[in-house]
């Protein structure tokens, strides 16, 4: 009979597992790049662009690599348009438009597991995608890292280290119509879950989380900021962003807003409710 497993003696073990502890450790300790944000994949695609008031944006402030096979030869005039206009939309939503040249990567996910990274200190937004998908998918996802960018470029380094829920809410709300499913705004949006109780607390991280948790936290999160925003200004919002240190929660809300986060996190569900 084979034994299950190869033998190993005794004296072996301790030795053995002390190098699979230590091993764990340092992978459990080295830090994920601050520069790459992760997307949640549960966005529907949108049908049209959204509307755009004002000036376009430069063409020359976006470059555009699309891996071979990804889209048909005949629609990549169309992805650069598409993309031109979702950096023009969330930047006028936003307030604030790229500092410089951004590098927009379409990558082959060959699950078709789609996904976006945004390496705001090399300027470059990526998304991961398939032949499957529609392109509109991959101009979604693109949308919500644009706005990390945009980010960088208002907030500086200090971007890197902002609270997880207000780098990604920030995000999640600037991608607006991209993100929005139809809805008209995000209070719209998680109306439902928070009538019925079935919100995250909002310092939650989704680390380990399902995708769906990751998606929920990020509406939620979308839907704070369009709070923040919409019910103490823009200005307490920014001076609030670069506050942070990086842990969901740990933004200075007591020291900008005079209230703890609970506080303003119950405020933030009964206001959802009376939109
Ligand atoms: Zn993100």
């Amino acid at each position: 009979m084979i034994p299950p497993f190869p033998y190993i003696s005794r004296t072996a073990i301790g030795p053995i597992l002390l190098a699979v502890l230590l091993i764990l450790m340092v992978w459990l300790h080295v830090p994920s790049a601050p520069a790459q944000i992760i997307s949640p994949p549960a966005i529907r695609a949108l049908s049209t662009p959204p509307p755009l008031s004002g000036e376009p944006i430069a063409d020359n402030a976006l470059d555009i690599i699309s891996a071979d096979g990804l889209f048909p030869a005949n629609e990549k005039d169309a992805l650069a348009t598409d993309l031109r206009h979702a950096l023009a939309y969330v930047s006028q939503r936003f307030g604030s438009g790229p500092t410089g040249r951004i590098t927009a990567s379409l990558d082959m996910e060959s699950g078709c597991g789609i996904h976006g990274l945004a390496y705001t200190t090399e300027r470059t937004v990526q998304v991961y995608t398939c032949p499957d998908l529609p392109r509109v998918r991959a101009v979604n996802i693109l949308a919500h890292e644009f706005v990390h960018q945009l980010a960088q470029d208002r907030y500086g380094n200090q971007h890197l280290q902002a609270d997880l829920i207000l780098l990604e809410g920030v995000a999640t709300w600037g991608a607006g119509d991209y993100w929005l499913s139809g809805q008209p705004n995000f209070a719209a949006f998680v109306r439902s879950w928070v009538a019925a109780g079935n919100t995250l607390p909002l310092a939650s991280s989704y680390v380990g989380r399902p995708v769906g948790d990751m998606n929920t936290l990020y509406y939620e999160w979308g839907s704070f900021v369009e709070f923040l925003i919409k019910v103490y200004g823009r200005e307490r919002f920014d001076a609030l962003y670069v506050s942070g240190d990086s842990e969901p929660g740990s933004a200075d809300y007591q020291g900008i807003y005079g209230k703890p986060l609970d506080q303003l996190e119950a405020e933030w569900k009964s206001w959802v409710i009376t939109q």
